[in-house]
């Protein structure tokens, strides 16, 4: 090798070293899901230190926010009605977000449900219809509104208990997010199951393209492309359990103490920030498609895609160009004020 082939050899080498990413993943069970995070490191060995990171932060959120695990901060609560101060700062963190949410979706997001929910077996798989009285006597301590946090800590009125269930896996990826900047990760890819946060690009500067489940037929109904966004859908397919003909989902209406009818099949939220996008997609849901685009009209900081149960497919008009349908279903690009077929 000459000098020069020697100095060319060393510039292409060093331009690899220093846009060179390598893949590195990993798949564990937490939060009651199959994870996966694939993370895009300068070497294998940061790869690996961020992915264990990333593992230990959400089995720790688990540890606060089980309503499982006996020694959970949630489960602490939910047992003794009160924790006192300090209460963990992510409990507290999550909790104002979801008493906003709860406010702003007119209460379709409602972490207080719990007690009605565990009644029709959704926590056991022993599932059962409960009688209305039973129904409407539990509904009685679900006002959300009422839980108190104040100087000594964190109270719940008798017969309360709540669930973060809608809303802790977007708030894990969140989380999650934070700790890939702080490693000066620019590129991964999180998949908390089904929710999943793109962080940037793809390594090569592509976009991420993520699919939409296919209700019916499995495989994708359409695929998004998106950088440095939360993808999450709630789907009625998800969980439910059939008795007499009649199909109960685990996605509930707070107003009624039922799983929801509403007229979706399934809800998916796309925005920046994961807890957002996982307690809409459920919020979403149980408003129905005409309450979903009412909501959008008035809160217009996020994308979605409706899949209706007469199979159209409804999104926002900030998707055009980047959402490509995969089923043949009817579709509808919905803007801020009007719809087009
Ligand atoms: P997701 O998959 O994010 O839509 O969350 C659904 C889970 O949240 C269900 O399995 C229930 O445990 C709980 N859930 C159901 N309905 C609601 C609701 N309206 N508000 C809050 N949590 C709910
Ligand atoms: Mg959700």
């Amino acid at each position: 090798m000459n000098k020069n082939t020697f100095v060319i050899f060393l510039l292409i080498s060093f331009l690899f070293i220093s846009c060179g990413q390598v893949k590195t993943s990993e798949s564990f069970t937490a939060m009651n899901t199959y994870m996966t995070v694939s993370v895009f490191a300068p070497s294998s060995k940061k790869g690996k230190q961020v992915c264990r990171e990333l593992q230990e932060k959400v089995c720790e959120l688990e540890s606060v926010l089980s309503t499982t695990l006996s020694d959970s901060d949630v489960y602490q609560l939910n047992h003794n009605k009160f924790i006192s101060e300090p209460v963990t700062p992510e409990l507290s963190e999550l909790l104002d977000f979801s008493k906003q949410m709860y406010g702003r979706t007119g209460g379709a997001f409602n972490p207080a449900l719990y007690p009605v929910i565990r009644e029709w077996g959704f926590t056991t798989e022993e599932y059962k219809v409960p009688s209305a009285e039973r129904i409407q006597e539990l509904l009685l301590n679900t006002d959300f509104s009422k839980v108190e946090c104040n100087t000594e800590g964190l109270r719940l009125s008798d017969g309360m208990e709540l669930d973060f269930g809608a809303v802790g896996k977007g708030y894990a990826a969140d989380k999650a997010v934070e700790i890939l900047k702080a490693n000066g990760i620019k590129s991964a890819l999180l998949d908390f199951g089904g929710n999943i946060q793109a962080v940037g690009k793809k390594p090569d500067g592509s976009l991420w393209r993520v699919g939409i489940k296919n209700p019916w037929e499995g495989g994708a109904a359409a695929a998004i492309s998106v950088e440095s966004k939360a993808v999450v859908t709630s789907g009625g397919y998800e969980r439910f359990f059939e008795k007499d003909g009649v199909r109960y989902i685990h996605i509930f209406d707070p107003k009624t103490g039922c799983p929801s009818s509403s007229n979706l099949e399934s809800v998916t939220i796309i925005c920046e920030s994961g807890r957002y996008a996982d307690a809409l997609s459920t919020a979403l849901f149980v408003m129905g498609s005409e309450g979903a685009v009412a909501f959008y009209r008035t809160n217009p900081d996020f994308d979605f895609v409706l899949i209706t149960k007469e199979r159209k497919l409804i999104y926002s008009a900030g998707l055009r160009g980047f959402i490509e349908p995969l089923a043949d279903f009817s579709r509808v690009e919905c803007t801020a004020d009007s719809f087009e077929n």
